[in-house]
């Protein structure tokens, strides 16, 4: 971190923190939200974490998650409970996001806010907001930006199993279970030491991945077997789920996360696209193996963003309407898939 020595010393005092992570957080966002919590409690400083939306029930395991702060649009209690928090707070954590756009409503909040701003990321473009940042496009995680900027600040005695097994779910997540691009020797050296903190990899990796309902499992087989579609000119996979075919399946936030990976895993692809309707807009996320920049793709046509081999992007058109919109400019980037 830039000004790691001006962090320290602003730190060295009790504060109120508020830690706030993307709409529909995944288990990097969540995890390294509740592990970075975790350590700023345990230095004696006043944490709430807050959450722009929901997270999937497979991560109700991490220690902490029973106090945050989920917006829903449904109950508006919370809602006041976090505009609380914030109007309180000495300082903002932003963690695995550096667009506003990415906390919704709460964007606006934070970015009038009197706090001291602190952005932790890895996501590529970051806008400016921050006072302190912790930014790395090449860590593989947010739990991994937290856990080093933990060891900048000699403060590794405050790490204990829960933080540990937080942050290793955000590293084991985000890597794809150590299978993607982004897995370095660093990710492994991360991981090593978050287990010699007490994480333990067989249950992180058994609450996320083998904690499926019958349900989400039927879905998978209803997406296999009549909505993966190959364009095999292009390379590319992609699936569309609308509202009828979610609800059929009880879809519950998280049941659609990975799915996408299916379409790039038949052979020869090298982009997939999920685009499913989550009534309030068309939801994309796009993975792509090699050079194809699906950071790129997403910023130039579906709003978003996010790294070089996986990003999201969303639409207010129909569900047709977006996948034509795909379909459309997928002929501009025919020799880059090929
Ligand atoms: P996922 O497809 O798993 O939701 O997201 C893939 C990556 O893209 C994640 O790093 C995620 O944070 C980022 N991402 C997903 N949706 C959006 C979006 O709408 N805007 C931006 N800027 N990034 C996104
Ligand atoms: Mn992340």
């Amino acid at each position: 971190m830039e000004k790691l020595q001006a962090f320290k010393v602003y730190l060295n005092q009790p504060r109120k923190a508020v830690i706030v992570t993307h709409f529909k957080p995944d288990a990097d966002a969540l995890g390294s939200s509740l592990g970075l919590a975790g350590f700023l409690k345990k230095k004696g400083h006043k944490v709430q974490v807050v959450t722009p939306s929901d997270f999937p029930h497979f991560l109700a395991w991490m220690p902490g998650s029973q106090d945050v702060i989920a917006l829903s649009k449904e109950s508006p209690e919370p809602e006041k409970k976090a505009l609380d928090a914030i109007a309180k707070a000495d300082v903002i954590f932003c963690l695995d996001f550096s667009s506003l756009n990415r906390i919704n409503d709460l964007g606006e909040v934070v970015k009038k806010s009197k706090a001291k701003k602190v952005m932790i990321d890895h996501h590529l473009e970051p806008e400016n907001f921050a006072d302190f940042v912790q930014w790395d496009s090449k860590a593989a995680s947010t739990a991994g930006l937290v856990f080093e900027l933990i060891k900048e600040l000699d403060e590794e005695s405050h790490m204990d199993e829960a933080i540990a097994n937080c942050l290793y779910a955000g590293l084991m997540t985000d890597t794809g279970g150590f299978r993607h691009s982004n897995t370095t020797q660093k990710e492994f050296l991360i991981a090593s030491e978050l287990v010699g903190f007490g994480a333990d990899p067989s249950n992180v990796s058994k609450q996320i991945y083998d904690n499926n309902s019958v349900e989400r499992l039927r879905l998978v087989g209803f997406v296999l077997n009549e909505k993966l579609k190959t364009l095999p000119e292009y390379n590319t996979a992609y699936i569309t789920l609308s509202q009828d075919e979610l609800k059929k399946y009880g879809s519950q936030t998280g049941d659609t996360e990975g799915l996408v990976n299916y379409g790039l895993s038949v052979k020869g692809m090298k982009l997939a696209v999920i685009l499913y309707d989550r009534k309030e807009e068309i939801k994309l996320s796009f993975r792509s193996v090699g050079d194809f920049n699906v950071n790129d793709f997403a910023r130039k046509h579906f709003e978003g963003g996010g790294h070089k081999n996986a990003s999201g992007g969303s639409s207010k058109l129909t569900l047709e309407e977006t996948l034509k919109k795909f379909l459309e400019v997928l002929p501009l980037y025919k020799d880059q898939l090929n």
